[in-house]
Order: C-alpha cells, then sequence, then structure tokens
C-alpha cells in the first residue's frame, strides 16, 4: 500500500462503510480507499447466513436512500437479496478499485505533526487526513461463558459463523439463545433435524412479522419515483410514530403492544404450560422486540423442545442443566448475540498524546452524537455508541453520521494541513443528555438486562428518541462543536 496520504481511510465493507464511500466519492472526495478483512464487502449481511437470516426492517427502508431498488422481492429481505444489493453498490458506484479486500487493521496512529492517520495493515501502512471506523456494531460473536463449552465433541458454532459443512439431518441440535437470530433459525431447520432442543433463559416479547412477496404491480408502481419515496416515507413514519407516542417508555403503549404480543402467543401455543414458559416477566421493548409468524408454531411440534432450566453445564454430549436433566445433543449452536463494544476493540487506535480508545473508553464507549471523541481528531464512527435504534432503520442512523463526516471533509478541503477535533464540553454535554434521558428509559426500567446495557446497568447501545431527532442533531456537523486544530 502507498505511503501518499489520502483524504480518507474507511475501515469496514459493510453497509456504513459503503454508504461512506459512495457518498464521499460522490461529494468530490475520491481519494480514499475502504479496508476490509474479509475477502468479500458486505459486513453483516456476508458473516450472518444461518438459515432463514432476513432483515426484521422492510427492504424498502432497510436500504440507502440515495440507492433505491424497485424490485426488492419482499417486505423483509433476505441475506442473499441484502448482500446481492451490496455488491451491486459496489459495481454501480465503481467502488472495486478502492476497496482493499482480504486486508486486516492491525492498528491507527494519529501523527499529530503532520495531521495524518497513519493506519497499519497486514499489507503495509495507509496514511489519510480522515480515518472512519466503519466496523459495525455488531459484529463480535458473543460466546456464553458456559462451564465445559470448550469440550464438547460435536460441531458447535455461532450464528454468525455458521457451519454449512454440517448437515443437520438427523441429528439432535442444541440452540442456545432466543433473540432475533435464534427466531429465524428455529422455524427453519426444525423437522431437519432428529430433535431440536431451545435453551431458553428469557423468553422474547415476539410481535407477527406479516411478511410478504412483492407482485409484479406492487414493483411497477414503485419503479415511479415519488412514489417509492411515499412508500418509504410511510414505512419510516410509521416507525417513528411509535418512538413519539412513547416506546422508549413505559407507558400505555407498552400494555397494548404486549396485549397483541399475548394474543400472538395464544393464537399459536394452545399448551397453557408452554404459553406461559414463552410469556416474559419484564415489559415490551426492555429487550429487542422480535417479529416471527413460525417462531411459535415451530415450538409446537413434537421433534422440538423447549428447555426453560438454567444450563449448568456443557458435556461432551450434550448438556445438563440445573434441575440434573441430561439433554444429549449431537450438534451445539450458539445464538448468543453480539458483544457491542468489541468491534471497536481491533482498531486499536491511538490518538493525541499517545492516548489509545482503550484508555479513552476505560469506563464505557463515549462518543459525541455516537460520532467524534475528543483527542481523536479527524477520527469518526459510524454505528457508534448510544446510535442504535429499536423501533427504526439503522441505515437512518448512518445516512446522519455520514452526512455528518462529509461535513468535516468540507471544512478540512478548506483548511489544508489542519484536523478538526470535537470539543471535550460538546462530547460530555452530549453524554450527560443521553444519560438523562436514558435513566427513565424503558431499558433502564423495564424490568430486564440486556446486551444493551454494560457492566454498570449504563446504556451505552441505543439512542433514546426518534431517528429524526437524532438526524436532526448529528446530520450536520455543526463548527462551533469542534475546534481547528493542529499546525498550519
Ligand atoms: P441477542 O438478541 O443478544 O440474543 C441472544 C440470546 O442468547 C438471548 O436469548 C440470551 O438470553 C441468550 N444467551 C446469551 N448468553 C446466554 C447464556 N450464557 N446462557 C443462556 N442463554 C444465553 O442475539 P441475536 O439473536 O444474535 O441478535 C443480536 C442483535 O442482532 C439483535 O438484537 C438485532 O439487533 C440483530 N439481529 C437482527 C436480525 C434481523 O434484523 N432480523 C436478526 C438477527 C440479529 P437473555 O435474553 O436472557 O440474555
Amino acid at each position: 500500500m502507498s505511503d501518499a496520504p489520502l483524504d480518507l481511510v474507511i475501515v469496514g465493507a459493510g453497509f456504513s462503510g459503503l454508504a461512506m464511500a459512495i457518498r464521499a466519492d460522490r461529494a468530490g472526495f475520491p481519494r480514499f480507499v475502504v479496508i476490509e478483512k474479509a475477502e468479500r464487502i458486505g459486513g453483516t449481511w456476508r458473516d450472518n447466513t444461518y438459515p432463514g437470516a432476513a432483515s426484521d426492517v422492510p427492504a424498502h427502508l432497510y436500504s440507502l436512500s440515495f440507492a433505491p431498488r424497485s424490485d426488492w422481492s419482499r417486505l423483509f429481505p433476505r441475506q442473499g437479496e441484502l448482500q446481492a444489493y451490496l455488491e451491486a453498490l459496489v459495481a454501480e458506484h465503481g467502488l472495486a478499485n478502492r476497496l482493499r479486500l482480504a486486508t486486516t487493521v492491525r492498528g491507527a496512529t494519529y501523527d499529530e505533526a503532520a495531521c495524518l492517520w497513519r493506519v497499519e495493515t497486514d499489507r503495509g501502512v495507509v496514511a489519510a487526513r480522515v480515518l472512519v471506523g466503519a466496523v459495525g456494531a455488531l459484529h463480535a460473536p458473543a460466546r456464553p461463558a458456559l462451564p465445559g463449552l470448550d469440550a464438547f465433541a460435536g460441531p458447535c458454532f455461532h450464528t454468525a459463523e455458521w457451519d454449512h459443512g454440517c448437515d443437520l439431518r438427523g441429528k439432535r441440535v442444541g440452540v442456545i439463545g432466543t433473540g432475533a437470530s435464534a427466531v429465524q433459525i428455529v422455524p427453519e431447520i426444525a423437522g431437519r433435524t432428529a430433535h431440536l432442543t431451545l435453551f431458553q433463559r428469557s423468553p422474547a416479547w415476539i410481535l407477527p412479522r406479516h411478511d410478504r412477496p412483492y407482485g409484479a404491480g406492487a414493483k411497477t408502481l414503485l419503479k415511479v419515483g415519488p412514489l417509492r419515496r411515499l412508500y418509504r416515507a410511510s414505512l419510516f413514519w410509521r416507525r417513528e410514530l411509535t418512538a413519539l407516542l412513547g416506546f422508549t417508555r413505559v407507558s400505555r403503549l407498552t400494555a397494548g403492544a404486549e396485549s397483541l404480543a399475548r394474543a400472538h402467543l395464544k393464537r399459536a401455543i394452545t399448551d397453557p404450560d408452554l404459553r406461559r414458559r414463552l410469556t416474559p416477566s419484564y415489559r415490551l421493548g426492555c429487550k429487542r422486540v422480535l417479529l416471527s409468524d413460525d417462531f411459535y408454531p415451530a415450538l409446537t411440534r413434537p421433534d422440538v423442545s423447549l428447555v426453560t432450566q438454567a444450563i449448568r453445564a456443557v458435556t461432551p454430549h450434550g448438556i445438563v442443566t440445573a434441575d440434573g436433566t441430561a439433554h444429549p445433543l449431537d450438534v451445539l449452536i450458539l445464538a448468543t448475540g453480539f458483544a457491542p463494544a468489541g468491534s471497536y476493540d481491533r482498531l486499536a487506535l491511538t490518538g493525541r498524546g499517545g492516548r489509545t480508545l482503550g484508555q479513552a473508553w476505560r469506563e464505557g464507549a463515549d462518543a459525541f452524537q455516537g460520532i467524534a471523541l475528543a483527542g481523536f481528531p479527524n477520527f469518526f464512527l459510524l454505528l457508534g455508541p448510544n446510535t442504535g435504534l429499536g423501533h427504526n432503520s439503522v441505515l437512518a442512523m448512518v445516512e446522519a453520521q455520514v452526512a455528518h463526516v462529509l461535513g468535516a471533509l468540507r471544512w478540512l478541503a478548506k483548511n489544508p494541513g489542519r484536523a478538526v477535533e470535537v470539543r471535550a464540553d460538546a462530547q460530555s454535554a452530549f453524554r450527560d443528555a443521553i444519560d438523562a434521558r436514558l435513566s427513565d428509559s424503558i431499558w433502564a426500567r423495564g424490568g430486564c438486562g440486556s446486551w444493551y446495557l454494560d457492566g454498570e446497568g449504563r446504556n451505552r447501545t441505543l439512542w433514546p428518541g426518534t431517528a429524526t431527532a437524532y438526524r436532526r442533531g448529528a446530520g450536520r456537523l455543526r463548527r462551533r462543536d469542534y475546534a481547528l486544530v493542529g499546525p498550519g
């Protein structure tokens, strides 16, 4: 890799990294590279190839507003269709020559004298004025700390690392976890296995999904730009309305939505004991609300069992639960989610004065508008802390963040040799405001623990308001929040 400084280095070629690349190119900043450790682009949609993997945000909303499609096959796109969309974006926008695939970032250090980021990869060093971390919020698989897990004798894999060589037919398969991944997998593999045992620690609130294909007529209508935009806006605002009506707090809407979810459960499950075990004891919205029409029916199959006893240990040939029951298994699937902070660790950043990101985040991930950090000039995060959404498309957040970074690029273009750094007081005021809102939120008050919260119970994952409010605040870089730093 050459040492000639670029305008921009983007780390990660998933949805957010590609959005950044396309927008930078169009805005007149074509001198960038996108570094990606894998051999293919796609991020989450490249990695999560488990049976049934699909978005639970409609395709017409879960796609980039500046790169629309009229021919999405169905309401909720499957993994393959999303991966194909992202690959088509690379071709259509001529990004291939700026992708550095199969290249791992080992670390990045800010050179204060030169106002440059020096990004060290396993293929050499690349220098750039601006560094964008687009490494994904949910990327590092969380392996449960269960005694004996490493000694399990059969195939054992995480949902994000699905072993397609492992034939489940005729096998006794165990799935640990009942989150968004598990509820998509279980209906797909039930019936293929000799027996499927689902180990549930906490039940999820599940609402109807109502997925459907788009017919030829709908696809023709959606070719008309204004109609397509109207449709996208209606999908967006329907979701915004839930946040506006108070879905981020324990409210009357919570109780209404819980009734809908209970009715959904009742329709599918007639056995009162099974229904009881599938009914959450915390408030709806405290953990991510799931959408599924086929998960509950799958649990009524005679070859599927739900185990709600805690897991005591994994043995070479199965799982032993707290009541002493041994559940013999040939294959073990970990649908146990991701470590949200884990994504940033591997960037190994060193900012101004030799301070590392690990040191800056010793007490937890923190960034102004989830995008910028004091002490790390010209470094920006996409899908950073507190920019996750429970109710709407996270791409709405990504597009705001990309616009923010473009603001920085434009400012820097007028100030050669300098850098922009967020003011520490702007960052701490943002943190205080967000913590105040989160202290009263459904995620803090809803009676559950979740990966949204860190070890101290602080939510460092979600944005506590509407996507619109975030876009209004973060979608434009306000120069008063930043300082121009460095020589020049
Ligand atoms: P998740 O929502 O974090 O669920 C993990 C599951 O594993 C939970 O049921 C959890 O139980 C259980 N678990 C974790 N550690 C355990 C242990 N030691 N023993 C027993 N059970 C354990 O993970 P995910 O399903 O992979 O989803 C992660 C996120 O990815 C989602 O929230 C969503 O943002 C995204 N996602 C989206 C889609 C989609 O769009 N359709 C699909 C998949 C994933 P507890 O609840 O008790 O902690």
